[in-house]
């Protein structure tokens, strides 16, 4: 494969990036004036250094030097006794940004489609458990499940209730997020006081 099929591949691989508007990006790069290739080398290479993954709630954040534990993971200030559990890191950035929720967070990682027949390898669901079993003896009294109110929101709700059966006992409830969120809401795109109102009006799993 020559390297311009090559890098086009690499961009074909984007999330919403079709063939095309590949080999654009491509050639764009190429004809650069601007000095966004040197920008994009630079960058990519800082991502290795100092991008990392939460050991304990999964999402990238940025750090000086290299940790483990995210900000919030590590602020003690926060409410001990709520897990909320998001499927990306988007969401847990429009949430951040609502200030609505001071509890602490669970990025999926991804969703389940409808049908999918490893629903297991859509998300996170081992290191969730690991992370629930972690947090029980810290307080941890309630998981909010904040899914998009689609049908693959809704199938992953389902999925993770399921899982989190046996963690539900009288004093760890499983809640979801109120109807404040109209159906085919997506989270990402809300805005702060819908994230409030959905919030406030949570309610019990069935
Ligand atoms: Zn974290």
């Amino acid at each position: 494969m020559n390297l311009i099929d090559k890098l086009s591949k690499i961009f074909g691989a984007f999330p919403g990036v079709g063939p095309r508007q590949a080999k654009r990006f491509v050639y764009f790069l190429l004809s650069d004036k601007r000095g966004v290739t040197a920008g994009l080398r630079e960058a990519l290479a800082l991502v290795e250094k100092k991008i990392s993954r939460c050991k304990f709630c999964g999402r990238y954040f940025n750090g000086e030097t290299k940790t483990d534990i995210c900000a919030v993971c590590s602020d003690k200030s926060r409410d001990h006794s709520i897990l909320m559990v998001v499927a990306k890191d988007f969401d847990f950035e429009a949430i951040e940004k609502s200030g609505a929720y001071n509890g602490f967070y669970f990025v999926l990682g991804g969703t389940i489609p409808i049908l999918s027949d490893k629903p297991e390898e859509r998300v996170r669901s081992k290191e969730l458990s690991q992370e629930i079993k972690r947090r029980v003896p810290e307080g941890l009294k309630e998981i909010i499940l904040a899914l998009n109110a689609n049908p693959e929101g809704e199938n992953t709700t389902l999925y993770i209730e399921k899982l989190l059966t046996p963690f539900k006992s009288k004093d760890l409830k499983i809640t979801v997020l109120g109807r404040g969120l109209s159906t085919g809401t997506e989270l990402e795109y809300a805005d702060p006081l819908t994230i409030k109102e959905a919030l406030s009006g949570r309610k019990p799993e069935r």
